[in-house]
């Protein structure tokens, strides 16, 4: 042991480093945040709970059923199935499975159409598996629920449109995406039908 070290020992001098500091530290602004009373601002970008946009007009998703998400998830967890009804190909089952999910957004940034997001919602943990299986239904539900909470009528999503991604290469129909109504928009009233007029009779 040097004669240094020693003084430092008999003067307690790491001990009265560390007092400072914790002093120093009692009049710093804290990094950290008193969550759930405080929360962080979620930046645009951020990739969280799974959504099915839903049509404002419409009511329904805007899901084709291309499967072009299906097959570009790296976590293999979408499931979809489609039937043929009357001749028409529909989407009966969209399944995502959330907790094998690495929240790439893969199939945010694939789908032709902009049906699907990866909402600002990030409190959704759970201890029932059950609950972190998104069907049609349960994607649809956590749309309302992340677009009752938006301040703007509007709403786009960073992804349906990549930073680098030369938009002349995406299908028509994502090039003219625009944002989506975060509230639901009313069908324009029907003409009401015009009354036939009543046959006008000879007067004798
Ligand atoms: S974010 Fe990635 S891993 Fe998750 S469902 Fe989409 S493509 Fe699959
Ligand atoms: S890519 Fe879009 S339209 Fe195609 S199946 Fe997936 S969600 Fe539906």
């Amino acid at each position: 042991m040097t004669v240094r070290d020693i003084i430092k020992r008999a003067f307690l001098v790491e001990i009265i480093k560390g007092m400072a500091l914790t002093l120093k530290m009692m009049f710093t602004k804290p990094v950290t945040i008193q969550y759930p009373e405080e929360r962080r601002r979620v930046y645009e970008g951020f990739r969280g709970r799974h959504a099915f946009v839903r049509d404002a007009v419409s009511g329904k998703e805007k899901c084709i059923g291309c499967m072009k998400c299906a097959n570009i998830c790296p976590a293999q967890c979408i499931t979809i199935a489609k039937e043929k009804i009357e001749n028409k190909l529909v989407v009966v089952k969209y399944d995502i499975e959330a907790l094998r999910c690495i929240y790439c957004g893969y199939c945010v940034e694939v789908c032709p159409v902009c049906a699907l997001v990866l909402t600002e919602e990030y409190e959704y943990s759970s201890t029932d598996k059950a609950a972190l299986y998104f069907d049609k239904e349960k994607l649809l539900k956590n749309w309302d629920e992340f677009a009752a909470k938006q301040q703007s009528e509007t709403y786009f999503n960073k992804f349906w449109r990549p930073d680098g991604v030369d938009s002349a290469k995406m299908p028509k129909s994502k090039r003219e995406q625009g944002p989506v109504p975060t509230r639901p928009v009313l069908k324009p009233a029907e003409p009401a039908p015009v009354a036939a007029m009543p046959k006008e009779t000879a007067q004798p």
